[in-house]
Formats: C-alpha cells, structure tokens, sequence
C-alpha cells in the first residue's frame, strides 16, 4: 500500500555516489512495492570504516525512498499495518493514515494514542457522551453492535491492553499498535465503507 508521502520524492534526482551492497528483497514503506534492492549504502563495524558492514541503507528502484536495514536486522520504515478504507471523514482518514505511518516507523506508542482518538471520535459521532475513559468507548461500540458477534474477543484485548486506570501514557509495543490499527480498520470499514457500497436502488 502507497503512504501519502509525496514529500520524498527526489523527481528526477538521484542518491549521489550509491555502492553495490548485497540483494535484498522487501516491501518498501513508502510506495509500498515489493522491491529487491542491490543499490544504496553500508555502515562499518569500526569508526574507520575498514571492518566487516553491519547495516545498509537500501534504495528503493520503484519510488528512490532509502530504507534502514539495522544491524539487528529491523526495518524502518517498516510497511504500515493495516489497508485503506476509502469514504472516510476527512479528520478520520488523517489519523487513520498517521496512525498506519506511525507503527511503519516503529512510534508503537504514538500510533496507539492516534488510534485512541480515532475510537472516541467514532463513538461520540455515534452519540456517546464526551469525556469518558477510551476503554468505556470501546465498550460503548461494542454494545451498539458495531463489532460483530465474533469481535468480542477484540474488546476484551484491547479492555486488557487499554490500563487507562492510571492515565499515564504507557509505552506500547509493536502488537499492540499492530491490533489497534487492524481493529480501527474493521470498524472503519463497517460503519463508513460497507454503507456506501450499497448499489443504487432502480426504479
Ligand atoms: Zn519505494
């Protein structure tokens, strides 16, 4: 899937002086296309740069985006979690967007909190009151049937995830934005895609 992020694109430029490093084939974060690069750049193990390489800056071929291959073999950007809904509310597409780039770059706490706010928003759009816990809002859409039978066991991971009991911001992991993103994905695409898909009646 294709991230809005036009503010990477080089045009017609071009990465200055790549190297040859080893093939690699991944789906890039930014154009979202399975790619093999063999083209970018590498890091040494010493400060002199003679030892053995431990880390590579890949170059996509598709849209020229770099991409970070740490030495404990992670990946940033990662590739978002998670697929676009389309007839969504300008404010809902945003976060929801932000929320998938978020967890591409490893901000697991951020795309957490971003999906946070995406769930009151919906539930106050469909009449709960302002001001309640995020976790009483997940129950509240649950209740008014917005997750179907078999999601239940969604609600009760994000209610054993969601801990607001405190209100402090705890660090989330990688799962657990993963979960909220698929979860927001679902209840986007039922209450905002499904009734717009309906054909049109004929007389
Ligand atoms: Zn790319």
């Amino acid at each position: 899937m294709a991230l809005s992020r036009s503010s990477v694109s080089l045009g017609d430029g071009a990465w200055y002086n790549t190297k040859q490093i080893p093939a690699k084939t991944y789906v890039c974060g930014y154009c979202g296309d399975k790619v093999s690069s063999n083209r970018g750049y590498w890091a040494s193990s010493k400060p002199d740069g003679s030892g053995s390489p431990i880390a590579y800056i890949r170059i996509c071929p598709s849209c020229k985006g770099p991409t970070f291959f740490t030495p404990k073999g992670e990946i940033y950007p990662g590739t978002a979690p998670g697929n676009p809904v389309s007839n969504l509310p300008d404010e809902l597409s945003d976060l929801y967007n932000e929320a998938r780039v978020s967890a591409a770059s490893g901000a697991y706490t951020g795309a957490v909190l971003l999906c946070r706010k995406m769930l009151m928003n919906i539930a106050v759009t469909e009449g709960a009151e302002e001001g309640k816990r995020f976790v009483e809002y997940v129950e509240y859409l649950a209740d008014k049937g917005y997750v179907p039978p078999n999601g239940k066991v969604w609600v009760d991971y994000i209610r054993k995830r969601g801990n607001e009991a405190t209100h402090e911001i705890a660090l989330m992991e990688k799962e657990d934005a993963i979960a909220l993103i698929t979860f927001l994905e679902m209840l986007l695409r039922f209450i905002y895609e499904f009734p717009s898909m309906v054909p049109p009646e004929t007389a």
